[in-house]
């Protein structure tokens, strides 16, 4: 996609989804919106009216003067709108037909369908937004769980990008202060405090360092927890599943890069995503199943996971053995399950006692998975990279840094120190779309978005 097609055009998408609704809006954004407004609405004339105000009246087909539908436009003057520019979106009846012929009358009438996610690029593109906050607009729609939720609205109100541009603005003081040294050269002299500027480095590794180690909480948040349930055949697994997923199934829609290839059931724990994977092969009998084919899936599913429930039948524990798991020991919660059947049970350290059945001690077990998955509580004020393309930038920024730290310990010439500096800067910049960023990867960044966001 080229990111500068088409700016003068003005576009238009249907932004509420698909399907019946009481209300379907469409969206209009460009240098033309309210001149094509007014084409299609019958009411007060919009090219006379503020910024910010609402009208009602009704939209007529451009060529045959038939009316359409009775709805209310929203007017929105750039740059104070979205996208910067001016922005009319039309509140109609939630009916797809009625939506098409509103969004065919704006064609009509000259503007342009919307490609995925150009509404947000064109605010990126000016200004309104920086690339890490549109990327947040992304996450947000995607967001289905309460910590994901506020990862992305921390993100999009500017939390990170807060924390990036105070790291670029240490970083550039640092080089106008080698860059002046490099001026005065002849002269021999030392503007810049080589000691200072090696606590400077070290400070910058620190942010960068917490930041890059935020990013596996931030996957946690973004992806969610995956949870494979293992045991012998009647150890109880379908059972514990059931009670684990009462009441507490979460609403769920497609997450980007996940691919579905076996059937989850999901469950939302203090505002985080668990994935209980491969429930499929739990429901269905496996007592019949040959046991090395159910091992086969069980280890798959141990290594996939990133924590393991060992589902152990309390009445016959010494048939629980499992040597297979044995190296999956750090992401395994020890499950005994019955406790309701041995009155005086012994558990093993560290193992967790249920009774699947009765519903007995699944909430300090859902505790227990938390802890092991987020840690005590998740401060979302606190900056979390969620992202990837971010992460690698951050990786590579630390890159640089290293080599600056590097190149200072051997005394190399502020000129060379230069160019591990200006590198530093640029991953930073990738990150807000501060310096220019290679088109393939707005394309992708947009392109992933719903049409009309
Ligand atoms: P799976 O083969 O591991 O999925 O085991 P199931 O969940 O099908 O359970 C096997 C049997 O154990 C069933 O008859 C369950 O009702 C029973 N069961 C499961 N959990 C408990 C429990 O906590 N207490 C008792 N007494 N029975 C249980």
């Amino acid at each position: 996609m080229n990111v500068l097609a088409g700016i003068e055009e003005t576009i238009v998408a249907i932004a509420t989804p698909p399907g019946v609704g009481a209300i379907g809006v469409i969206r209009l954004s460009g240098k033309d919106a309210i001149a094509i407004a007014d084409k299609i609405f019958k009411g007060k004339k919009l090219a006379a009216q503020p910024s910010h105000t609402l009208h009602f009246g009704r939209i007529v087909a451009p060529d045959t003067g038939e009316v359409i539908d009775e709805v209310v436009i929203s007017l929105f003057r750039g740059p104070k709108s979205y996208t910067g520019e001016d922005v009319i979106e039309i509140s109609g009846h939630g009916s797809p037909y009625i939506l098409q012929t509103i969004l065919e009358a704006c064609t009509k009438a000259g503007a342009r369908m919307a490609l995925p996610g150009e509404f947000t690029q064109r605010a990126f593109l000016n200004g309104k937004l920086d690339l890490a906050q549109a990327e947040a607009v992304a996450d947000l729609i995607a967001a289905n769980s309460k910590a994901a939720q506020k990862a992305a609205l921390n993100q999009l109100r500017g939390g990170f990008s807060g924390d990036l541009k105070q790291l670029r603005e240490q970083l550039i003081n640092f080089a106008a202060l080698i860059e002046l040294e490099l001026d005065f050269s002849d002269e021999d002299v030392e503007f810049a405090d080589r000691k200072q500027f090696q606590e400077l480095i070290a400070q910058l590794k620190t942010q960068t360092r917490r930041l890059l180690e935020s990013f596996q909480l931030g996957n946690v948040i973004k992806n969610g927890v995956s949870v494979a349930i293992i045991g012998k055949p009647n150890a109880g697994k379908s059972t514990l599943l059931n009670a684990l997923l009462n009441e507490e199934r979460a609403i769920v829609s497609d997450i980007a890069g996940t691919t579905r290839d076996t059937i989850e059931e999901t469950l939302n724990i203090k505002g985080v995503l668990f994935r209980l994977i491969d429930t499929a092969g739990i429901r269905e009998h496996t007592s019949d199943q040959i046991e090395s084919i159910g091992i086969a899936r069980s280890k798959q599913n141990a290594e996939k996971a990133h924590i393991i429930l060992h589902v152990v039948d309390a009445t016959t524990p010494e048939q629980a053995e499992m040597d297979w798991l044995a190296p999956f020991a750090t992401k395994t919660i020890e499950v005994w399950n019955k406790i309701d059947r041995v009155p005086h049970l012994r558990l093993p350290e560290g193992a967790m006692g249920i009774a699947a059945k009765q519903n007995l001690g699944i909430d300090a077990l859902k505790e227990r998975m938390y802890t092991q998955a987020v840690g005590t509580a998740i401060d979302t004020e606190d900056t979390i990279v969620t992202n990837a393309r971010h992460f690698d930038a951050l990786n590579k920024m630390m890159e640089s840094l290293e080599a600056i730290e590097a190149g200072m310990a051997a005394n190399l010439s502020g000129d060379l120190l230069t160019i591990d500096i200006r590198r530093a800067l640029h991953y930073l910049g990738e990150i807000t779309g501060q310096v220019e960023v290679d088109r393939d990867i707005l394309g992708t960044i947009f392109g992933k978005f719903c049409i009309g966001k």
